[in-house]
Protein backbone atom coordinates (compact mmCIF):
# COMPACT_ATOMS: atom_id res chain seq x y z
CA UNK A 1 0.00 0.00 0.00
CA UNK A 2 1.66 3.39 -0.93
CA UNK A 3 -0.61 6.85 0.87
CA UNK A 4 -0.86 8.94 -1.87
CA UNK A 5 0.40 12.38 -0.74
CA UNK A 6 0.15 14.55 -3.96
CA UNK A 7 -1.90 13.86 -7.09
CA UNK A 8 -1.30 15.47 -10.37
CA UNK A 9 -4.91 15.98 -12.42
CA UNK A 10 -3.79 15.17 -16.26
CA UNK A 11 -6.98 16.76 -17.19
CA UNK A 12 -9.39 19.96 -17.13
CA UNK A 13 -13.01 21.90 -17.02
CA UNK A 14 -15.14 20.31 -14.44
CA UNK A 15 -13.88 17.22 -14.15
CA UNK A 16 -10.52 18.82 -12.76
CA UNK A 17 -12.30 20.12 -10.18
CA UNK A 18 -14.20 17.32 -9.29
CA UNK A 19 -11.10 15.18 -8.68
CA UNK A 20 -9.68 18.23 -6.84
CA UNK A 21 -12.64 17.96 -4.52
CA UNK A 22 -12.13 14.17 -4.15
CA UNK A 23 -8.59 14.93 -3.10
CA UNK A 24 -9.59 17.48 -0.34
CA UNK A 25 -11.53 15.63 1.18
CA UNK A 26 -8.85 12.45 1.24
CA UNK A 27 -6.32 15.16 2.84
CA UNK A 28 -4.63 14.74 -0.41
CA UNK A 29 -2.67 18.04 -2.32
CA UNK A 30 -3.61 19.06 -5.78
CA UNK A 31 -1.39 19.79 -8.93
CA UNK A 32 -3.36 20.94 -11.95
CA UNK A 33 -1.14 21.15 -14.72
CA UNK A 34 -3.05 23.45 -17.90
CA UNK A 35 -2.57 24.90 -21.04
CA UNK A 36 -1.93 29.13 -21.02
CA UNK A 37 -5.89 28.92 -22.06
CA UNK A 38 -6.74 27.51 -18.87
CA UNK A 39 -5.23 29.78 -16.38
CA UNK A 40 -7.90 31.31 -15.30
CA UNK A 41 -9.60 27.84 -14.82
CA UNK A 42 -11.19 27.22 -11.44
CA UNK A 43 -9.46 23.82 -10.87
CA UNK A 44 -6.14 25.56 -11.49
CA UNK A 45 -7.57 28.67 -8.94
CA UNK A 46 -7.91 26.13 -6.29
CA UNK A 47 -5.21 23.43 -6.43
CA UNK A 48 -2.40 23.77 -4.33
CA UNK A 49 -0.16 24.04 -7.13
CA UNK A 50 -0.35 25.02 -11.05
CA UNK A 51 1.71 24.32 -13.70
CA UNK A 52 1.33 25.79 -17.24
CA UNK A 53 2.23 22.44 -19.38
CA UNK A 54 1.61 24.41 -23.10
CA UNK A 55 -0.18 26.77 -25.99
CA UNK A 56 -4.25 26.13 -25.64
CA UNK A 57 -4.14 23.02 -28.80
CA UNK A 58 -4.47 19.81 -26.49
CA UNK A 59 -1.73 18.39 -28.54
CA UNK A 60 0.88 20.52 -26.87
CA UNK A 61 -0.77 20.59 -23.77
CA UNK A 62 -2.95 18.04 -22.12
CA UNK A 63 -1.95 15.06 -24.84
CA UNK A 64 1.82 16.51 -24.16
CA UNK A 65 3.22 13.41 -22.39
CA UNK A 66 6.83 14.98 -21.42
CA UNK A 67 5.66 17.74 -20.26
CA UNK A 68 3.22 16.16 -17.83
CA UNK A 69 5.64 13.69 -16.56
CA UNK A 70 8.01 16.87 -15.80
CA UNK A 71 5.37 18.65 -14.14
CA UNK A 72 4.86 15.65 -11.41
CA UNK A 73 8.25 15.22 -11.19
CA UNK A 74 8.79 19.38 -10.35
CA UNK A 75 5.54 18.80 -8.15
CA UNK A 76 6.60 15.77 -6.92
CA UNK A 77 3.70 14.53 -7.35
CA UNK A 78 3.29 10.75 -6.47
CA UNK A 79 -0.20 9.78 -8.50
CA UNK A 80 -1.54 11.24 -12.01
CA UNK A 81 -5.16 11.01 -12.39
CA UNK A 82 -6.43 11.28 -16.06
CA UNK A 83 -10.20 12.10 -15.69
CA UNK A 84 -11.68 11.01 -19.26
CA UNK A 85 -11.21 11.88 -22.30
CA UNK A 86 -6.92 13.16 -23.30
CA UNK A 87 -4.68 10.79 -21.89
CA UNK A 88 -7.07 8.51 -19.92
CA UNK A 89 -7.47 5.76 -22.49
CA UNK A 90 -3.52 5.77 -23.51
CA UNK A 91 -2.30 2.34 -22.64
CA UNK A 92 0.92 4.00 -23.36
CA UNK A 93 0.76 7.04 -21.13
CA UNK A 94 -0.39 4.30 -18.19
CA UNK A 95 2.73 2.59 -18.89
CA UNK A 96 5.04 5.77 -18.80
CA UNK A 97 3.27 7.17 -15.45
CA UNK A 98 4.57 4.03 -13.59
CA UNK A 99 7.95 3.49 -15.44
CA UNK A 100 8.60 6.98 -13.79
CA UNK A 101 7.44 5.15 -10.05
CA UNK A 102 4.31 7.60 -10.03
CA UNK A 103 0.79 5.95 -9.37
CA UNK A 104 -1.60 5.83 -12.33
CA UNK A 105 -5.00 6.31 -10.78
CA UNK A 106 -6.59 4.02 -13.41
CA UNK A 107 -6.66 0.45 -14.88
CA UNK A 108 -3.72 -1.46 -15.96
CA UNK A 109 -2.10 -0.48 -18.82
CA UNK A 110 -2.39 -4.08 -20.72
CA UNK A 111 -6.56 -4.00 -19.65
CA UNK A 112 -6.66 -0.16 -21.19
CA UNK A 113 -4.55 -1.48 -24.39
CA UNK A 114 -7.33 -5.01 -24.86
CA UNK A 115 -10.17 -2.64 -24.31
CA UNK A 116 -9.08 0.31 -26.97
CA UNK A 117 -8.39 -2.24 -29.89
CA UNK A 118 -13.06 -2.96 -30.30
CA UNK A 119 -11.76 -6.46 -31.77
CA UNK A 120 -9.41 -7.58 -28.70
CA UNK A 121 -12.05 -6.03 -26.92
CA UNK A 122 -14.89 -7.98 -28.89
CA UNK A 123 -13.19 -10.88 -28.05
CA UNK A 124 -12.31 -10.83 -24.45
CA UNK A 125 -15.56 -10.08 -23.71
CA UNK A 126 -17.21 -13.08 -25.31
CA UNK A 127 -13.82 -15.06 -23.58
CA UNK A 128 -15.43 -13.60 -20.23
CA UNK A 129 -19.12 -14.73 -20.88
CA UNK A 130 -20.54 -11.39 -21.89
CA UNK A 131 -22.88 -11.38 -24.72
CA UNK A 132 -21.91 -10.09 -27.82
CA UNK A 133 -23.75 -8.32 -30.94
CA UNK A 134 -23.89 -11.35 -33.38
CA UNK A 135 -20.84 -10.48 -36.05
CA UNK A 136 -17.16 -11.25 -37.40
CA UNK A 137 -15.21 -12.98 -35.53
CA UNK A 138 -12.55 -10.52 -35.21
CA UNK A 139 -11.32 -8.57 -38.29
CA UNK A 140 -12.80 -8.98 -41.71
CA UNK A 141 -10.91 -7.84 -44.72
CA UNK A 142 -11.99 -10.60 -47.49
CA UNK A 143 -15.09 -9.61 -49.57
CA UNK A 144 -16.58 -13.13 -50.56
CA UNK A 145 -16.00 -14.01 -46.59
CA UNK A 146 -18.09 -10.79 -45.71
CA UNK A 147 -20.92 -11.27 -47.89
CA UNK A 148 -21.11 -14.68 -46.89
CA UNK A 149 -21.07 -13.61 -42.79
CA UNK A 150 -23.80 -10.37 -43.84
CA UNK A 151 -26.24 -12.66 -45.37
CA UNK A 152 -25.97 -15.32 -42.06
CA UNK A 153 -26.49 -12.15 -39.68
CA UNK A 154 -28.74 -10.74 -41.64
CA UNK A 155 -29.19 -6.82 -43.41
CA UNK A 156 -28.72 -4.66 -42.27
CA UNK A 157 -25.03 -4.83 -40.97
CA UNK A 158 -22.85 -2.33 -39.48
CA UNK A 159 -18.78 -1.62 -40.66
CA UNK A 160 -17.18 -0.43 -37.57
CA UNK A 161 -13.45 0.50 -37.22
CA UNK A 162 -11.80 -1.39 -34.56
CA UNK A 163 -9.86 1.39 -33.43
CA UNK A 164 -13.01 3.67 -33.62
CA UNK A 165 -14.34 6.18 -31.21
CA UNK A 166 -16.40 9.25 -31.59
CA UNK A 167 -18.62 6.59 -33.80
CA UNK A 168 -16.45 7.66 -36.40
CA UNK A 169 -15.58 4.90 -39.08
CA UNK A 170 -18.86 3.25 -38.32
CA UNK A 171 -21.21 2.26 -41.80
CA UNK A 172 -24.49 0.68 -42.03
CA UNK A 173 -25.07 -1.60 -44.92
CA UNK A 174 -28.68 -2.02 -46.01
CA UNK A 175 -27.91 -4.88 -48.49
CA UNK A 176 -25.16 -6.69 -49.90
CA UNK A 177 -24.49 -4.42 -53.27
CA UNK A 178 -22.87 -2.00 -50.71
CA UNK A 179 -20.76 -3.72 -48.65
CA UNK A 180 -17.92 -3.74 -50.64
CA UNK A 181 -17.77 0.32 -50.72
CA UNK A 182 -18.88 0.50 -47.12
CA UNK A 183 -15.82 -1.96 -46.47
CA UNK A 184 -13.65 0.93 -48.06
CA UNK A 185 -14.94 3.39 -46.76
CA UNK A 186 -15.13 2.74 -43.34
CA UNK A 187 -11.59 1.35 -43.88
CA UNK A 188 -10.21 4.56 -45.24
CA UNK A 189 -12.08 6.94 -43.25
CA UNK A 190 -10.29 4.91 -40.02
CA UNK A 191 -7.08 4.68 -41.57
CA UNK A 192 -7.28 8.33 -41.90
CA UNK A 193 -8.93 9.32 -38.25
CA UNK A 194 -6.98 6.91 -36.18
CA UNK A 195 -4.31 5.52 -38.33
CA UNK A 196 -5.65 1.74 -38.75
CA UNK A 197 -7.87 0.71 -41.53
CA UNK A 198 -9.35 -2.58 -39.95
CA UNK A 199 -12.31 -2.81 -39.40
CA UNK A 200 -14.86 -5.78 -38.19
CA UNK A 201 -18.60 -7.00 -38.66
CA UNK A 202 -21.94 -6.75 -36.55
CA UNK A 203 -25.79 -7.12 -37.11
CA UNK A 204 -27.12 -3.65 -37.13
CA UNK A 205 -30.06 -3.18 -34.29
CA UNK A 206 -32.46 -1.28 -35.48
CA UNK A 207 -33.64 0.02 -32.49
CA UNK A 208 -31.79 -0.34 -29.37
CA UNK A 209 -31.26 1.67 -25.95
CA UNK A 210 -27.62 2.29 -24.64
CA UNK A 211 -27.43 0.25 -21.34
CA UNK A 212 -24.08 0.91 -19.63
CA UNK A 213 -22.99 -0.82 -16.06
CA UNK A 214 -20.67 0.49 -13.96
CA UNK A 215 -17.70 -1.50 -12.33
CA UNK A 216 -15.10 -1.26 -10.07
CA UNK A 217 -11.95 -3.81 -9.43
CA UNK A 218 -9.27 -4.32 -6.97
CA UNK A 219 -6.75 -5.62 -8.96
CA UNK A 220 -6.59 -8.53 -7.17
CA UNK A 221 -9.71 -10.52 -8.33
CA UNK A 222 -12.21 -8.56 -6.80
CA UNK A 223 -15.00 -6.49 -8.60
CA UNK A 224 -18.16 -5.33 -8.16
CA UNK A 225 -21.07 -3.65 -9.89
CA UNK A 226 -23.08 -0.41 -9.28
CA UNK A 227 -25.88 -0.85 -11.50
CA UNK A 228 -26.71 0.84 -15.18
CA UNK A 229 -27.12 3.81 -16.13
CA UNK A 230 -29.58 4.87 -19.38
CA UNK A 231 -27.40 7.22 -22.03
CA UNK A 232 -30.19 6.61 -24.59
CA UNK A 233 -30.84 10.23 -25.08
CA UNK A 234 -27.87 11.16 -27.53
CA UNK A 235 -26.83 13.16 -30.57
CA UNK A 236 -24.31 12.30 -32.90
CA UNK A 237 -23.41 9.53 -30.54
CA UNK A 238 -22.74 11.85 -27.95
CA UNK A 239 -24.92 11.85 -24.76
CA UNK A 240 -27.15 14.73 -23.97
CA UNK A 241 -28.68 13.20 -21.03
CA UNK A 242 -28.14 9.95 -18.63
CA UNK A 243 -30.36 8.14 -16.04
CA UNK A 244 -30.18 5.94 -13.18
CA UNK A 245 -31.48 3.59 -13.20
CA UNK A 246 -33.08 2.78 -16.37
CA UNK A 247 -36.16 2.78 -16.94
CA UNK A 248 -36.53 -0.56 -18.64
CA UNK A 249 -34.34 -2.53 -15.70
CA UNK A 250 -36.07 -4.47 -13.34
CA UNK A 251 -34.43 -5.28 -10.07
CA UNK A 252 -33.81 -8.80 -10.82
CA UNK A 253 -32.32 -7.84 -14.34
CA UNK A 254 -29.71 -5.68 -12.69
CA UNK A 255 -28.65 -7.95 -10.18
CA UNK A 256 -28.38 -10.99 -12.97
CA UNK A 257 -26.34 -8.59 -15.86
CA UNK A 258 -24.88 -6.72 -12.91
CA UNK A 259 -23.50 -10.28 -11.40
CA UNK A 260 -22.52 -11.24 -15.05
CA UNK A 261 -20.44 -7.92 -15.60
CA UNK A 262 -18.92 -8.00 -12.02
CA UNK A 263 -17.79 -12.04 -12.33
CA UNK A 264 -16.18 -10.59 -16.14
CA UNK A 265 -14.24 -8.06 -14.37
CA UNK A 266 -13.10 -10.10 -11.46
CA UNK A 267 -11.86 -13.12 -13.45
CA UNK A 268 -9.92 -10.24 -15.91
CA UNK A 269 -8.25 -8.85 -13.12
CA UNK A 270 -9.57 -5.64 -13.34
CA UNK A 271 -8.54 -2.46 -11.14
CA UNK A 272 -10.31 0.31 -10.66
CA UNK A 273 -13.49 2.28 -12.37
CA UNK A 274 -14.72 0.76 -15.62
CA UNK A 275 -17.82 1.02 -17.43
CA UNK A 276 -19.16 -2.03 -19.89
CA UNK A 277 -21.48 -0.63 -22.81
CA UNK A 278 -24.36 -2.88 -23.96
CA UNK A 279 -26.80 -1.87 -26.47
CA UNK A 280 -30.24 -3.24 -25.07
CA UNK A 281 -33.28 -4.33 -27.67
CA UNK A 282 -36.20 -6.40 -26.94
CA UNK A 283 -34.77 -7.14 -23.40
CA UNK A 284 -31.75 -8.09 -24.41
CA UNK A 285 -28.39 -7.39 -23.59
CA UNK A 286 -25.59 -6.98 -26.72
CA UNK A 287 -21.88 -5.86 -25.48
CA UNK A 288 -19.99 -2.88 -27.93
CA UNK A 289 -16.85 -1.74 -25.84
CA UNK A 290 -15.69 -0.97 -22.25
CA UNK A 291 -14.34 2.47 -21.40
CA UNK A 292 -11.01 1.65 -18.79
CA UNK A 293 -11.75 5.21 -16.73
CA UNK A 294 -14.46 7.20 -15.29
CA UNK A 295 -17.19 8.43 -17.51
CA UNK A 296 -18.57 11.95 -17.94
CA UNK A 297 -22.48 10.50 -16.36
CA UNK A 298 -20.65 8.43 -13.22
CA UNK A 299 -22.72 10.65 -10.65
CA UNK A 300 -26.05 9.42 -11.52
CA UNK A 301 -24.50 6.27 -10.18
CA UNK A 302 -22.93 8.11 -6.93
CA UNK A 303 -26.51 9.97 -6.06
CA UNK A 304 -28.07 6.14 -6.41
CA UNK A 305 -25.73 4.37 -4.40
CA UNK A 306 -23.87 7.11 -2.22
CA UNK A 307 -20.59 5.60 -2.97
CA UNK A 308 -17.74 8.29 -4.33
CA UNK A 309 -16.66 6.67 -6.86
CA UNK A 310 -13.69 9.09 -7.46
CA UNK A 311 -12.30 8.32 -3.49
CA UNK A 312 -13.28 4.89 -4.42
CA UNK A 313 -10.47 5.26 -7.70
CA UNK A 314 -7.70 6.72 -5.58
CA UNK A 315 -8.27 4.31 -2.91
CA UNK A 316 -7.94 1.58 -5.27
CA UNK A 317 -4.73 3.24 -6.76
CA UNK A 318 -3.57 2.87 -3.41
CA UNK A 319 -3.28 -0.53 -3.12
CA UNK A 320 -6.99 -0.56 -0.89
CA UNK A 321 -9.21 -2.61 -0.88
CA UNK A 322 -12.77 -1.90 -2.32
CA UNK A 323 -14.42 0.13 0.34
CA UNK A 324 -18.07 -1.41 0.10
CA UNK A 325 -19.07 -5.56 -0.85
CA UNK A 326 -21.52 -6.08 -3.45
CA UNK A 327 -24.27 -7.16 -0.86
CA UNK A 328 -23.89 -3.73 0.95
CA UNK A 329 -24.70 -1.32 -2.32
CA UNK A 330 -28.28 -0.64 -2.55
CA UNK A 331 -29.98 1.27 -5.39
CA UNK A 332 -32.07 3.98 -4.05
CA UNK A 333 -34.32 6.27 -5.49
CA UNK A 334 -33.63 8.03 -9.19
CA UNK A 335 -31.19 10.55 -10.73
CA UNK A 336 -30.58 12.27 -13.92
CA UNK A 337 -28.05 14.19 -15.51
CA UNK A 338 -28.13 17.05 -18.38
CA UNK A 339 -25.08 18.01 -19.64
CA UNK A 340 -24.69 21.94 -20.28
CA UNK A 341 -23.27 22.89 -23.11
CA UNK A 342 -22.13 26.31 -24.33
CA UNK A 343 -24.02 25.91 -27.88
CA UNK A 344 -26.60 27.46 -29.67
CA UNK A 345 -29.58 24.86 -28.10
CA UNK A 346 -31.00 24.66 -31.75
CA UNK A 347 -28.33 24.44 -34.29
CA UNK A 348 -25.48 23.71 -31.54
CA UNK A 349 -23.22 25.76 -32.76
CA UNK A 350 -20.39 26.58 -29.96
CA UNK A 351 -21.20 29.50 -28.73
CA UNK A 352 -17.80 29.98 -26.70
CA UNK A 353 -16.29 33.60 -24.56
CA UNK A 354 -17.37 35.45 -21.58
CA UNK A 355 -19.73 34.30 -18.76
CA UNK A 356 -21.43 38.13 -17.59
CA UNK A 357 -23.19 36.25 -15.09
CA UNK A 358 -23.78 33.07 -13.24
CA UNK A 359 -25.97 31.75 -11.17
CA UNK A 360 -26.11 27.90 -10.14
CA UNK A 361 -29.16 26.07 -9.14
CA UNK A 362 -29.10 24.45 -5.65
CA UNK A 363 -31.43 23.10 -2.40
CA UNK A 364 -31.97 19.27 -1.66
CA UNK A 365 -30.34 16.24 -3.89
CA UNK A 366 -29.25 19.04 -6.77
CA UNK A 367 -25.69 19.05 -7.23
CA UNK A 368 -23.55 20.68 -10.17
CA UNK A 369 -20.13 19.86 -11.34
CA UNK A 370 -18.70 22.69 -12.78
CA UNK A 371 -15.90 25.03 -13.08
CA UNK A 372 -17.33 28.33 -14.72
CA UNK A 373 -17.80 31.15 -12.97
CA UNK A 374 -19.39 34.93 -13.58
CA UNK A 375 -16.40 36.59 -15.46
CA UNK A 376 -14.49 33.39 -16.63
CA UNK A 377 -14.26 33.38 -20.10
CA UNK A 378 -14.49 29.66 -21.96
CA UNK A 379 -12.07 28.79 -24.41
CA UNK A 380 -12.85 27.95 -28.08
CA UNK A 381 -10.27 25.04 -28.00
CA UNK A 382 -12.13 22.80 -26.06
CA UNK A 383 -15.16 20.51 -25.73
CA UNK A 384 -18.22 22.49 -25.26
CA UNK A 385 -19.89 20.76 -21.97
CA UNK A 386 -19.52 23.81 -19.15
CA UNK A 387 -21.74 21.97 -16.36
CA UNK A 388 -23.25 18.84 -15.50
CA UNK A 389 -26.69 19.20 -13.50
CA UNK A 390 -27.77 15.95 -11.49
CA UNK A 391 -30.62 15.60 -9.84
CA UNK A 392 -31.78 13.00 -7.20
CA UNK A 393 -35.71 12.27 -6.53
CA UNK A 394 -36.73 8.82 -4.75
CA UNK A 395 -38.81 8.13 -7.49
CA UNK A 396 -38.19 9.02 -11.20
CA UNK A 397 -41.23 11.51 -11.43
CA UNK A 398 -40.04 13.26 -8.11
CA UNK A 399 -36.97 13.27 -9.49
CA UNK A 400 -37.78 15.24 -12.85
CA UNK A 401 -39.77 17.55 -10.91
CA UNK A 402 -36.65 19.10 -9.31
CA UNK A 403 -34.99 18.80 -12.40
CA UNK A 404 -37.18 21.07 -13.77
CA UNK A 405 -37.33 23.56 -10.65
CA UNK A 406 -33.10 23.17 -11.14
CA UNK A 407 -33.40 24.01 -14.62
CA UNK A 408 -35.69 26.90 -14.19
CA UNK A 409 -32.96 27.78 -11.30
CA UNK A 410 -30.07 27.98 -14.33
CA UNK A 411 -28.81 31.04 -15.54
CA UNK A 412 -25.68 31.43 -17.28
CA UNK A 413 -25.50 35.26 -19.15
CA UNK A 414 -23.36 36.36 -22.52
CA UNK A 415 -23.06 32.63 -24.00
CA UNK A 416 -25.61 30.65 -24.89
CA UNK A 417 -26.21 27.52 -23.18
CA UNK A 418 -28.61 24.20 -24.01
CA UNK A 419 -30.40 24.90 -20.95
CA UNK A 420 -33.52 25.30 -23.08
CA UNK A 421 -33.14 21.87 -25.05
CA UNK A 422 -33.03 20.08 -21.53
CA UNK A 423 -36.40 22.49 -20.61
CA UNK A 424 -37.71 20.97 -23.70
CA UNK A 425 -36.89 17.18 -23.29
CA UNK A 426 -38.84 17.51 -19.78
CA UNK A 427 -42.10 18.31 -21.44
CA UNK A 428 -41.61 15.29 -24.06
CA UNK A 429 -44.28 12.23 -23.44
CA UNK A 430 -41.82 9.66 -24.36
CA UNK A 431 -38.88 10.73 -22.03
CA UNK A 432 -41.53 11.03 -19.20
CA UNK A 433 -42.76 7.61 -19.62
CA UNK A 434 -39.79 6.43 -20.09
CA UNK A 435 -40.29 5.14 -23.67
CA UNK A 436 -37.26 6.14 -26.00
CA UNK A 437 -34.09 4.56 -27.73
CA UNK A 438 -30.99 5.84 -29.63
CA UNK A 439 -32.73 7.15 -32.08
CA UNK A 440 -35.32 8.79 -30.18
CA UNK A 441 -33.70 12.44 -29.38
CA UNK A 442 -32.41 13.03 -33.27
CA UNK A 443 -35.79 11.96 -34.50
CA UNK A 444 -37.35 14.51 -32.23
CA UNK A 445 -34.75 17.18 -32.95
CA UNK A 446 -35.55 16.67 -36.75
CA UNK A 447 -38.93 16.91 -36.55
CA UNK A 448 -38.76 20.46 -34.71
CA UNK A 449 -37.48 22.23 -37.08
P1 LIG B 1 -17.63 4.62 -30.48
O1 LIG B 1 -16.45 4.15 -29.70
O2 LIG B 1 -17.27 5.19 -31.82
O3 LIG B 1 -18.54 5.49 -29.68
P2 LIG B 1 -19.47 2.36 -30.13
O4 LIG B 1 -19.18 0.94 -30.47
O5 LIG B 1 -19.57 2.72 -28.68
O6 LIG B 1 -18.42 3.29 -30.90
O7 LIG B 1 -20.81 2.79 -30.85
C1 LIG B 1 -21.26 4.11 -30.83
C2 LIG B 1 -22.75 4.17 -31.08
O8 LIG B 1 -23.05 3.61 -32.38
C3 LIG B 1 -23.59 3.37 -30.11
O9 LIG B 1 -23.89 4.11 -28.93
C4 LIG B 1 -24.82 3.13 -30.95
O10 LIG B 1 -25.59 4.32 -30.99
C5 LIG B 1 -24.26 2.89 -32.33
N1 LIG B 1 -23.99 1.46 -32.58
C6 LIG B 1 -22.83 0.78 -32.33
N2 LIG B 1 -22.94 -0.51 -32.68
C7 LIG B 1 -24.19 -0.70 -33.15
C8 LIG B 1 -24.91 -1.82 -33.68
N3 LIG B 1 -24.38 -3.03 -33.79
N4 LIG B 1 -26.20 -1.61 -34.08
C9 LIG B 1 -26.76 -0.39 -34.00
N5 LIG B 1 -26.14 0.71 -33.52
C10 LIG B 1 -24.87 0.58 -33.11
Amino acid sequence: MAKIEKLLIANRGEIALRIHRACKEMGIRTVAVHSTADADAMHVRLADEAICIGPPAAGQSYLNIPNIISAAEISGADAIHPGYGFLSENAKFAEIVESHGIIFVGPKPEHIRIMGDKVEAKRTAGALGLPLVPGSDGAISDLEEAKKLAADVGYPVLIKAASGGGGRGMKVVPSEDQLESAMQQAGSEAKAAFGDATVYMEKYLGNPRHIEFQVFGDGNGNAIHLGERDCSLQRRHQKVLEEATSPVITPQERARMGGVVAKAMADMGYRGAGTIEFLWEDGKFYFIEMNTRLQVEHPVTEMITGVDLVREQIRVAEGMPLSVAQDEIEFRGHAIECRINAEDPKTFAPSPGQITYYHAPGGMHVRVDSGIYAGYRIPPYYDSMIAKLIVFGRTREGCIMRLRRALDEFVVEGVKTTVPLHQALLDQPDFLSGNYTIKWLEEWLASQD
